[in-house]
């Protein structure tokens, strides 16, 4: 599928398949395991459903994940904020645990699709679908998450920097099923953005961006700013963030930051935005971010 689209254009009959309710995560694991590699989960299903009926997948099993208590529910403890793979978009928007330990994330959520989506799409489904059009994958990438999973050789934990592969393409090996998202607790003085361009509110954005920066005595301690729709993968804007650390937040390093973002990402020509568009886009709404934390800081 193209990145941002839906899977609703010109919609058709799903081929047949059959169909398995997971009580738990031995059983979910197992059913995949007994699958010879024919299976495929499913949380919200706002993304397979679509992709089956437009018959770009034909699995002979759909393995039901979205009952399975292990994968629900959101706690905070001394390594942070951990939030169940099947949560609900919705939930993020409106859980206080989320307000007060990832900010990031809620700003993020008010921009991806629309109320009826968000009530059924998961958190989990969202970030392994890696599509590079979608919020959740930058902001985990901008919080330095850890991506907690389950497989058939037992559990592991993959460091969102290292998660997003390709284009809808993760780490996650045949059959591992992410469990939950660790977030690190805020560090001191932590400010946070996100803001994307689109045509229209919920559709898909041209560019967008979540940033992350930490003070240290004054300066920009730490850089986090990571983009979306801009390449194969949420990109990391690693000159941008070079040219940031060890700054006062003032105009010359927003001026030197944005400046760097041509080094960070090459978007591919579009028929609809053509790729210089989108890097000047990408430089103004890095800019708009900073001057947004900028009159926060201390
Ligand atoms: C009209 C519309 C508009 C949308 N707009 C946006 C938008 O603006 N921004 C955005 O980011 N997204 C958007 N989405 C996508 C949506 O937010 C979800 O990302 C998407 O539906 C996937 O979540 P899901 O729970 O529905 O996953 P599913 O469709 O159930 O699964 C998606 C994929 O992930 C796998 N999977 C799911 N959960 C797990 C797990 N825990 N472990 C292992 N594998 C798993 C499935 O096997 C499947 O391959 C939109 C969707 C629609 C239909």
């Amino acid at each position: 599928m193209e990145p941002g689209l839906t899977g609703c254009e010109g919609a058709m009959k799903a081929p047949p398949f059959a169909y398995r309710l997971a009580e738990d995560l031995p059983q979910a694991l197992d059913l995949y395991a007994r699958s010879e590699g024919e299976a495929v989960y499913l949380a919200g299903g706002h993304s397979i459903v679509p992709s089956l009926s437009l018959r770009l997948q034909a699995p002979a099993l759909l393995i039901d994940i979205s009952r399975i208590s292990a994968l629900a529910g959101l706690s905070v403890g001394p390594e942070g904020l951990r939030i169940g793979a099947i949560t609900p978009h919705a939930v993020l928007l409106e859980d206080p645990l989320v307000a007060d330990h990832a900010p990031l994330l809620v700003e993020a959520a008010r921009h991806v699709a629309h109320p009826a989506i968000r009530n059924r799409a998961t958190f989990g489904g969202n970030l392994v679908l890696a599509d590079p059009a979608s919020e959740f994958p930058a902001v985990v990438r901008a919080l330095r998450a850890v991506l907690e999973v389950e497989g058939p050789d037992g559990a592991r934990q993959i460091a969102a920097d290292e998660f997003f592969l390709d284009l809808y393409t993760t780490a996650l090996e045949p059959g591992e099923i992410l469990r939950s998202v660790l977030i690190p607790p805020p560090a001191p003085g932590q400010r946070v953005a996100f803001a994307e361009l689109a045509r229209r509110r919920g559709d898909f954005a041209m560019v967008g961006a979540a940033l992350r920066l930490v003070p240290e005595a004054g300066l920009i301690g730490s850089a986090d700013i990571v983009f979306h729709s801009v390449g194969l993968t949420p990109m990391r804007a690693v000159a941008a963030e070079a040219a940031l650390v060890g700054r006062a937040l003032d105009e010359a390093a927003i001026a030197a930051a944005c400046a760097a973002v041509a080094q960070d990402i090459e978007p591919s020509e579009d028929p609809v935005l053509p790729a210089a568009t989108r890097l000047h886009l990408a430089g103004v709404l890095l800019g708009r971010l900073l001057r947004r934390v900028q009159g926060e800081w201390a």
